[in-house]
C-alpha cells in the first residue's frame, strides 16, 4: 500500500466481481455499501482499480505513514 496513487470516490461495487456488495476499509473495516444501511460508508478513498478502499478517517491516520498520493479519478464527474 505505501506510496500508491488514492482516489476520492463515491464507493461503487468493484467491476471485475460485481456480485461483492460491500467493501471494508483496510485498517479499521468500517464497511462501505452502495445501498444505504445505518452506519456505512458511501464514500472514501480507493486505489485507481477500485480494489481497496479506504475511509476518510484511516487517510488522515495514515496518508503520511504511507506516502498516499492523492489524484483525480478520471471517471468520475464529481
Ligand atoms: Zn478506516
Amino acid at each position: 500500500m505505501r506510496g500508491v496513487e488514492l482516489c476520492w470516490r463515491t464507493y461503487r461495487r468493484y467491476p471485475r466481481n460485481p456480485d461483492w456488495d460491500h467493501d471494508h476499509c483496510e485498517f479499521c473495516w468500517a464497511k462501505f455499501m452502495v445501498e444505504d444501511h445505518p452506519e456505512v460508508l458511501h464514500q472514501g478513498y480507493c486505489t485507481l482499480d477500485d480494489y481497496r478502499w479506504i475511509c476518510s478517517e484511516c487517510f488522515s491516520d495514515f496518508k503520511e505513514m504511507f506516502e498516499w498520493r492523492v489524484v483525480r479519478s478520471s471517471d468520475d464527474n464529481v
